[in-house]
């Protein structure tokens, strides 16, 4: 039998509630506990896949394809597991489920309402998931903040699932943010207080309060919430601002959080194995090698539109010695005659639409002829076959998801999307088996003939115009199974020059970085210290 851990939250959004559960996650883990992580989002869409980055951050793509929200990232890079597109639940897919089950008549006779019908489909929904894989423990992170509206009815579902599971085995943790005024230097609880009380209306009393704080709680703060909100004093942690997300685990850890939750879970306390993961947080505060890495992208204000490739980048320092610094380039300002920043190494990232397209092809170009090291990523590595094929192939092309009618459709329409009119989950998504040649730099990094990495993408390298643009020296290093999809390119004659249709920084993990980013990585440090 499943036990849960449901993480709520307060006073605001964006508080790291997704890390707290993430860390609680992997210590459970080192424990020897089978986790799995869940995540609520409690808008109407369906799914991230139609969401645009710059509201809600990057959209996540899981092994099975499923687009969900970033949080789902987090879970795999701290418990490095492998989730599926039923680890996250919206209003969307809960509302469609039960109105599809009502126009089957599977409630015939009944008036469809929230409570129950909806609140049973959420706790059916979360105790399937902790069932189907078999956890010991199964955490459930509830996505916005305690009061509002739409997350009333998940709320409602996990006050009865505790009351139907036992105290002993549903806890709830809530996290919330203690701000400090700047004129006193005082830690503030009132917030705390508040939405503390908010949760009990609705019938919910916290078992462990994680407040939220840019220093660590005082022991008077702690004293002051444990009396208001009615949790002993041992129940309050603090999660201070920390030098990075991987080091949350460890500031938890310290504190006995798990000691707490599995004394309440009726579950014994064993010893953690964190020493791997306390090298790995040694190595990337320490990083020694700074290199400067130019970002070239449309969201580039917010950094969570690409945040799988920042801890992508993270992943791979840590294991060469590395300090990246991001330089952000607005591929538009390049288009204006702004000029590329002086970098170490450049990356373009997915994207999708015509804004800052050519910015992006001017900065590959730069790249190419000036011997920096270059990572093209889906969106990014389509531009790389269009800068070629025009600057040294010379043909006027393009891709058609840009200008329709070109001359030279060089990056066209995948088959399979001729027809398709909805937009939801109809790309080419997820994990998807990748050919690569030996002797090429891509089996150089990746060290196997096949691989999977995640896809999510409409348009692909026209097959008409693989012979031409080989025959002018660009390498497909990386075929689909079928060997008319190219997966991965290369270029000779370049330190590192390599670009992937897939995306693979939703597969890099601590201690296991991916591939391309770990070569990366490297030439961009050779290039700036040299061999
Ligand atoms: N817009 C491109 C496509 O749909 C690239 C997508 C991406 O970068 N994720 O194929």
């Amino acid at each position: 039998m499943p036990k849960y851990i449901v993480v709520t939250g307060g006073v605001l959004s964006g508080l790291g509630k997704g890390i707290v559960s993430s860390s609680i996650g992997l210590l459970l883990k080192r424990r020897g506990y089978k986790i799995t992580a869940i995540k609520i989002d409690p808008y109407l869409n369906c799914d991230a896949g139609t969401m645009n980055p710059f509201q809600h951050g990057e959209v996540f793509v899981l092994e099975d394809g499923g687009e969900v929200d970033l949080d789902l990232g987090n879970y795999e890079r701290f418990l490095d597991m492998n989730l599926s597109r039923d680890n996250n639940i919206t209003t969307g897919k809960v509302y469609k489920n039960v109105i599809e089950k009502e126009r089957r008549g599977d409630y015939l006779g009944k008036t469809v309402q929230i409570v129950p019908h909806i609140t049973d489909e959420i706790k059916n929904w979360i105790r399937g998931v902790a069932e189907k894989e078999g956890a010991d423990i199964c955490i459930v992170e509830i996505g916005g903040t305690v009061g509002d509206i739409e997350s009333m009815p998940f709320l409602e579902a996990v006050r009865q699932l505790r009351l139907e599971e036992g105290g002993e085995n549903v806890v709830f943790i809530h996290t919330t943010l203690v701000p400090i005024l700047k004129v006193v230097g005082e830690q503030k609880t009132k917030p705390t207080q508040h939405s503390v009380k908010e949760l009990r209306a609705i019938g919910i009393d916290p078992d462990a309060i994680v407040g939220r704080c840019i220093e660590p709680l005082k022991e008077e703060t702690k004293r002051k919430i444990s009396l208001f909100c009615n949790v002993p004093y041992e129940a309050v942690f603090s999660s201070p601002d920390a030098e990075c997300i991987y080091e949350v685990p460890l500031i938890l850890e310290e504190q006995g959080i798990c000691k707490y939750i599995l004394k309440k879970l009726n579950l014994s306390d064993r010893e953690a194995n964190l020493k791997d993961w306390k090298d790995f947080v040694n190595r990337l505060k320490n990083g020694k090698k700074k290199i400067d890495i130019g970002l070239v992208g449309k969201y580039t204000a917010l950094g969570d539109s690409y945040l799988s490739i920042l801890e992508a980048f993270r992943h791979a320092s840590a294991e060469l010695d590395a300090k990246v610094n991001v330089v952000w380039v607005e591929a538009e300002e390049l288009e204006e005659g702004k000029k590329m920043p002086d970098v170490d190494a450049v990356l373009v990232p997915g994207g999708f639409g015509e804004r800052g397209a050519e910015g992006k092809i001017m900065a590959i170009k730069y790249a190419r002829e000036n011997k920096i090291p270059f990572l093209g990523i889906c969106f990014g590595f389509q531009l790389a076959v269009v800068e070629y094929g025009r600057n040294v192939v010379g043909l006027n092309c393009h891709s058609t998801e840009i200008k329709p009618d070109t001359e030279h459709p060089i990056i066209t329409i995948l088959p399979e999307q001729y027809g398709i009119k909805e937009l939801g989950g109809t790309m080419r998504l997820g994990a998807q088996p990748v050919i690569i040649k030996e002797g090429t730099l891509a089996f150089k990094l990746y060290k196997q003939k096949k691989i999977y990495e995640r896809h999510r993408h409409r348009y692909e390298v026209n097959p008409e115009y693989v012979d031409t643009l080989e025959k002018h020296g660009l390498i497909f290093s990386g075929v689909a199974e079928d060997k008319i999809r190219m997966e991965i390119l290369e270029l000779q004659e370049h330190p590192y020059f390599i670009a992937s249709q897939f995306h693979p920084e939703f597969k890099s993990r601590p201690l296991k970085p991916a591939p391309l980013f770990y070569g990366f990585i490297e030439s961009a440090i050779k290039k700036r210290y040299g061999e």
